[in-house]
């Protein structure tokens, strides 16, 4: 099953990458200052009531909003009957049947943002009414996981390629473990193990919305991705804290190859480069025939230490498969 996110506007929601970086810089999507007030789509479907769906989709938007460094917060204003994808500068959450997607789509998230500055106005989250959806981890997708992913786009966070797949023999992929409640596959149905936030989301959604204090406090690694003097686009770089054991990635864009990975408490890090091959690069780029996905697995040559407030320059050079 596939995650899918569309973007009402000018900028493609794909060309935007976590942790505030843009291929354009100037479009950086982002809510302004105060509470983002939504409304819950008042349906009642087989297996899930509207109140139900409301306490489920409730809990999605207060784990973004207990993530200390962030100062993200919401405000639910009550049911509405009106649909999740009409653009009418209502932030709806609801169900919706008629979905022009792919059909193994669980959900879409779709952004209206003010032309020039990125700003977010409106957010709408629809999930689709023809699958089997529940909200007690029994048979059918979990409303919470799912609502919690999409969250991620309404803030503005794009996909993180945190996760591993397998090949289902009959075609697509089956989630194996995920390390991001960002991956764009979800878990199977029936499984509520998407139902938190991992450090690579907490680190995404703080440097979107960041309290001062997490910019006192956390550190980043950047740096250029290489092969054979090239640069390469769309390498993931994953930083592995060796003391909290936890992942924060990003990837290399740009014709530089550049990569920063932000929001990292100070420590050592061990660091990697990997393709992205483990779900489509399409994913996560708008341009994905641009993604570079032609080299083995790679570590830095040594421990990256990440010191509070400061940045630490790590370049990586891959080899061909
Ligand atoms: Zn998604």
């Amino acid at each position: 099953m596939v995650l899918a996110f569309v973007l009402a506007g000018a900028s493609p929601l794909e060309a935007y990458l976590k942790l505030g970086f843009a291929q354009d810089p100037d479009q950086v999507l982002r809510w302004g200052g105060g509470p983002i007030r939504y409304f819950v789509g008042d349906r009642d479907l087989p297996g899930v009531s509207g109140e139900a769906f409301r306490q489920a989709v409730g809990r999605a938007f207060a784990s973004w909003e207990a993530v200390p460094t962030a100062t993200a917060t919401f405000t639910e204003v009550g049911f509405t009957g009106l649909s999740p994808l009409s653009e009418d500068g209502v932030t709806t959450v609801g169900f919706e049947d008629v979905f022009d997607f792919d059909d193994r789509v669980l959900a879409v998230t779709s952004l209206l943002t003010r032309t020039g500055s990125g700003e977010i106005i409106e957010a709408d989250i629809a999930f689709n009414a023809a699958v089997a959806w529940s909200t007690d981890g029994q048979s059918g997708f979990d409303v919470e996981a799912i609502a919690l992913h999409e969250i991620g786009h309404l803030l503005g966070l794009g996909h993180s390629a945190i996760g591993e797949t397998e090949l289902r023999p009959t075609g697509g992929r089956r989630v194996i473990a995920s390390g991001t409640a960002m991956f764009p596959i979800a878990f199977s149905s029936g499984s509520i193990e998407g139902r938190r936030l991992h450090a690579d989301d907490r680190a995404g959604v703080s440097d979107l919305y960041p309290t001062p204090e997490f910019q006192q406090a956390t550190g980043s690694i950047s740096g250029r991705v290489q092969k054979g003097g090239a640069s390469v686009v769309g390498a993931h770089v994953v930083a592995f804290n060796m003391q909290t054991e936890t992942l924060v990635g990003n990837f290399s864009i740009g014709s530089e190859g550049r990569f920063v990975v932000a929001g990292l408490p100070p420590g050592p890090y061990l660091l990697r480069v990997e393709p992205l091959d483990d779900a489509d690069p399409d994913s996560f780029f708008q341009d994905s025939d641009t993604v570079d996905v032609d080299f083995r697995v790679g570590f830095a040559s040594q421990i990256v230490t990440v010191r509070a407030g400061a940045d630490a320059v790590a370049d990586l050079e891959v080899v061909s498969k």
